[in-house]
């Protein structure tokens, strides 16, 4: 066992407090990285104050984990000692069913063992990217290119995926129409990424106080959702509409604003269920869609595009004394786009 500093919650109410946990030993298979950088996501935070369930305390967590891989065990193919390596949301799955056969380990049938708070192979609870150090089998661990900073490929792992593999798989790109709900973490990376893809792309923010940086990051359109005309200037108008909103919203309206046959897929993850009207869905024969981050395939495919696009996050790195006022500005929309923890500052 490796004992490593970290940063933990203890409870759903108290602040996250600097300790240390165990990294098991090294298996054959498993590679030992030296984390550099841990984003936060907001999905991290619904964790810790115990928004989906409960919650195994203390817990680590962080699924946006870039840094160097210090040794590997004997079986290691894929990666070399000092490799710049990254890994998100998953660390293993059962590998046989058929779904992980087709790549799509984020749906396996037999549950994906996440990075935090999940059972893993040997029975303890996984811990999360807000540490010094994680092993994690090298199937689940993806290439950083040397193209895309240290810092700014962490929020790949979690906010870039979970935005490209929707984007891919309902066909953004050149001639389609696509609104992104919501411009934090998830939202800016969903803007850049189909803008690279060659989507015609509309931010639906709650105002507009961000709307240079939506045209910057290749926007054509910045609508505020606070202002009712936005739907009724924008209804039946887009292919595809991402919600990245952390918050339950109104649907009605947001379907009102797909054209025929088009999709509005929620990424978004509030705790409480989302009221989706079926007349609304009749209207002009759309769909009301979910998707969950990306198959580890697909996330090493994004990391590759980001690099050729030259699409990076917008991040702003953080030491470890700071996480706690992080999470509070994050819950009031004050993100600018990616809270990145810069790990030296635990060791
Ligand atoms: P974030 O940085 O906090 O961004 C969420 C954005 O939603 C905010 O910046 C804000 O954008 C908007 N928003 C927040 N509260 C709102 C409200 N009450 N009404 C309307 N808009 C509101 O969070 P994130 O890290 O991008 O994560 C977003 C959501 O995705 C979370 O629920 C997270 O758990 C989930 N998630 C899901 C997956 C998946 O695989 N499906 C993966 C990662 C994260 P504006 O200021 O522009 O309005
Ligand atoms: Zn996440
Ligand atoms: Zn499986």
């Amino acid at each position: 066992m490796l004992t490593v500093n970290a940063i933990a919650a203890t409870s759903a109410t108290d602040p996250l407090v600097r300790t240390t946990i165990e990294r098991r030993d090294l298996g054959p298979r498993d590679v030992l990285i030296e984390i550099r950088y841990a984003g936060i996501c907001h999905s991290d935070i619904h964790t810790v104050r115990g928004e989906w369930g409960e919650v195994p305390y203390p817990l680590t967590v962080g699924h946006e984990i870039v840094g160097v891989v210090a040794e590997i065990g004997a079986e290691v193919t894929r990666h070399a000692l000092g490799d710049r390596v990254g890994v998100g949301c998953m660390v293993n799955s059962c590998r046989d069913c058929d779904n992980c056969q087709a790549g799509l380990e984020q749906y396996c049938l037999a549950g994906n063992v996440g990075t935090y708070s999940s059972i893993d192979r040997d029975g303890t609870v996984t811990q999360g990217g807000y540490s010094t150090h994680v092993v994690v089998d090298e199937a689940f661990v993806l290439r950083v290119p040397e193209a895309i900073p240290y810092e700014a490929a962490a929020p790949l792992l979690c906010a870039g995926i979970t935005t490209y593999s929707p984007l891919a798989h309902w066909n953004a790109g050149p001639g389609r129409k696509v609104a992104v709900v919501g411009m934090g973490g998830l939202g800016h990376m969903a803007v850049k990424i189909a803008a690279a893809m060659g989507a015609e792309v509309t931010v639906l923010s709650q105002t507009l106080s961000k709307k240079d940086d939506g045209l910057a990051f290749g926007a054509s359109a910045y609508y505020a959702t606070s202002d009712e005309d936005t739907f009724k200037a924008l209804r039946n108008s887009f292919d595809l509409i991402i919600n990245t909103v952390s918050a339950p919203v109104d649907m009605r309206a947001y379907l009102g604003l797909l054209r025929l046959d088009g999709t509005l897929v929620s990424v978004g993850a509030p705790p409480e269920p989302l009221q989706v009207p079926v007349f609304a869905l009749f209207g002009q024969r759309r769909s009301f869609a979910g998707s969950n981050i990306g198959g580890i395939a697909e996330t090493q495919e994004m990391l590759d595009f980001c690099a050729e696009h030259g699409v990076a996050p917008e991040v702003e790195v953080i030491g470890a004394e700071s996480v706690n006022e992080a999470y509070e500005r994050v819950l009031k929309s004050d993100v600018r786009y990616r809270f990145v923890i810069d790990i030296d500052s635990l060791r």
